[in-house]
């Protein structure tokens, strides 16, 4: 009997020690057919911070958009995506200069992906010492690939001075990255490069071009609830507020990051 017991005992320790849930480093959630949101972790000022990208599955191979911020998953997220989908990524396009969009670009370019940002990213990229992109977008630019449509629309600066969003009109899927917040944001995040006068009418400029979006796909919050760009507008508009209060004037960048 105290043999049972202990044995038993011994299982349970066992299954507290393994069977704790581990977080995973790379994670990969269905958003419609054929799309798909991956997420990776990093650590900002002392906090764990998730970013999503995402990534659509053609008839031509994939597109991704943005790239893993935790460096240690450039790979592992290629490997997944042929895994499952038997496809290899064939180009790749980042939303900004900041790292948590184009940390994998020098990488996925030596892996014969095709890379691209604006040429506005790609300054600020160079002049910040981030990975570059190896082709340039010049202006909003449409894309054909596969079965799919879509294109780059720049509404102006908020986040960062060259956040770009992208916009699949017959999905109606908006893919907003770190310029649109979740719904259940508190703050819009880091402003150090951000323009706190220009980030709502920017915002606005959004909407009115996307009215009606079916999905709207955020860089670090949740993407399931849809108010996530009105939200992110009524902020905006007390951001600007506030500072224009404070100073009334120009750019400057101190709000903390959630
Ligand atoms: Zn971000």
């Amino acid at each position: 009997m105290r043999t049972i017991i202990i044995s038993i005992f011994f299982l349970l320790t066992l299954t507290q020690t393994f069977g704790q849930t581990k977080e995973p480093i790379l994670k990969i959630s269905a958003l419609t057919d054929n799309f798909y949101i991956y997420t990776t972790y990093n650590t900002y000022e002392g906090n764990k911070i998730p970013a999503n990208g995402m990534y659509v599955v053609t008839n031509e191979g994939v597109i991704l958009f943005d790239t893993p911020w935790d460096t240690t998953q450039f790979q592992p997220l290629l490997d997944s995506i042929k895994l499952k989908h038997n496809k290899d990524v064939k180009i790749c396009i980042a939303t900004h200069w900041h790292s948590d969009r184009t940390e994998g670009l020098e990488y996925y370019k030596k892996q014969g992906i095709k890379t691209y940002t604006t040429k506005q990213t790609d300054e600020l990229s160079k002049k910040n010492n981030k990975k570059r992109a190896e082709y340039l977008i010049e202006k909003d630019t449409v894309f054909n690939i596969g079965q799919y449509t879509f294109e780059t629309y720049y509404p102006g600066q908020g986040h960062s001075e060259d956040n770009i969003v992208i916009w699949f009109d017959n999905e109606k899927i908006l893919y907003g990255g770190c310029l649109i917040k979740g719904a259940e944001a508190e703050n819009l995040g880091f402003l150090g490069d951000g323009n706190v006068l220009e980030y709502e009418t920017t915002l606005k400029n959004v909407h009115k071009k996307y009215p009606t979006p079916k999905y709207i796909v955020v860089s670090h919050h949740d993407w399931k609830n849809i108010n996530s760009l009105n939200h992110s507008i009524k902020m905006a508009k007390k951001l600007k507020r506030k500072n224009y209060r404070l100073q009334g004037f120009g750019k400057m960048g101190a709000e903390v990051l959630n």
